[in-house]
């Protein structure tokens, strides 16, 4: 990858040599170039703004030391990031896509910000995005293409040291907040390091961060939980304890018809009481539909071990079944599942024929090889 900066500050990009994108340009993964707008300049005070058209407090940046600085560095193959608080808002996804890019050139605005024909003129010659840092306002672009510059490199192939570092971390693909992180000693001025971390138990360790992760995000991001939404807009949400009667009479309606169709009444979910739920409410990821205030439909997952993903009581109401809403449910917890998850596994009656048929459509394979409760079948699929 090579990464272009024009700048009027471009001492700023000293910083470059340094940490990891300097790491990254000894191992041959980069090529930088910082570059003075001002080199483009032709009158004797270098002058690269001027008063804005219409009038208002400030300067503008001049559109002819920009056309020239891109005239010789942007390609088809360019991306031009144009810093800008009102921009795109930059992400770690954003940083994904940056990142599979061959070339990027930074334009670090100034003053009220550059002449938007420059931007409307590299729309023509390269791809152009306008990406903002945050919701606040910089004195210049630099900064905030530093920021950029080191989100995006530490993702380049080769670059970290331990690949699987990038996965487990904050916004990475489970979309969840990173759970907290200790090292020795195992107590340091009063507090202690979490029993479960030093078990040696590595299914209960992955449980315990995927709780934390999920709690902390809930916390300080509750936007990050945002719901996935059917296709009529209604949301699947995370159930609160309080939904806890609703699921109640709901698991009941759906696991009366199940004993019906496997002729058998022993199954845990139509003998559950209140509190039964409310118990499993806390230990399992559980998503629910509400449809004008009345709950139709749930679901529910957690790690089974450090890589699978245990998927149950998906509940569609009586009235709703057929319409496709378990299928949808289905693949939620398929997508909630954290980030080291590699397979999926669920139980279903031996004699549901219509279970066993949305799953398979859904890519499950029957495990008649695996075991499986009396009078249930175990399914699988690989993530
Ligand atoms: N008048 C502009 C506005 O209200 O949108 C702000 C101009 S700001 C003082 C000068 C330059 O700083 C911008 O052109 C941009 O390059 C950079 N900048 C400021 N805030 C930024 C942010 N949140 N993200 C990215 N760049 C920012």
């Amino acid at each position: 990858m090579r990464l272009d900066y024009v700048s009027i500050f471009p001492d700023f990009f000293t910083p470059l040599e340094l940490s990891l994108p300097g790491k990254a340009a000894d191992k041959g993964l980069l090529a930088f170039g910082v570059h003075d707008l001002r080199q483009w300049t032709h009158d004797r005070h270098r002058t690269v703004d001027d008063t804005p058209y219409g009038g208002g407090a400030g300067m503008v940046m001049k559109p002819e030391p920009w056309g020239e600085a891109f005239d010789e560095l942007l390609t088809p193959a360019t991306t031009v990031v144009f810093t800008t608080p009102s921009g795109e808002p930059f992400d770690q996804r954003l940083a994904e896509e940056l990142a599979t890019r061959e070339h990027l050139v930074f334009a670090c605005g100034r003053y009220e910000g550059i002449d938007q024909r420059v931007i409307d003129h590299a729309r023509g010659v390269a791809e152009v995005r306008e990406v903002s840092l945050g919701d606040y306002v910089l004195n210049g672009g630099e900064v905030a293409a530093l920021a950029i510059t080191e989100a995006v490199v530490r993702l380049l192939p080769g670059f970290m040291g331990n690949a699987a570092s990038l996965v487990e971390e904050s916004h990475a693909e489970g979309g969840l907040l990173e759970y907290p992180v200790y090292t020795k000693p195992p107590a340091w001025r009063g507090h202690e390091v979490p029993a479960v971390l030093r078990s040696g138990d590595h299914g209960k360790v992955a449980a315990w961060r995927h709780e934390q992760a999920v709690r902390r995000t809930a916390e300080r991001r509750p936007d990050l939980l945002a719901p996935s939404v059917l296709d009529d807009g209604t949301p699947i949400v995370r159930a609160t304890p309080g939904d806890a009667g609703e699921l109640l009479t709901l698991q009941r309606a759906c696991w009366v018809q199940e004993a019906l169709a496997n002729d058998m009444l022993d199954i845990p979910a139509l003998h559950e009481s209140l509190d039964d739920v409310r118990a499993w409410l806390g230990e399992w990821d559980t998503w629910v539909v509400r449809r004008a205030g009345r709950l139709v439909g749930a679901v529910r997952g957690r790690l089974e071990g450090e890589h699978t993903w245990d998927i149950g009581r998906i509940m569609v109401a009586p009235d709703l079944q057929g319409s496709g809403l378990g299928r949808v449910l289905l693949e939620h917890i398929q997508a909630v599942a954290p980030a080291g998850v590699t397979s999926y596994v669920l139980f279903t009656g031996a004699a549901s024929a219509r279970n066993q048929q949305m799953y398979k459509r859904a890519g499950f394979r029957l495990r008649r090889d695996l075991a499986s409760p009396p009078g249930a079948v175990v399914l699988t699929k690989r993530r």
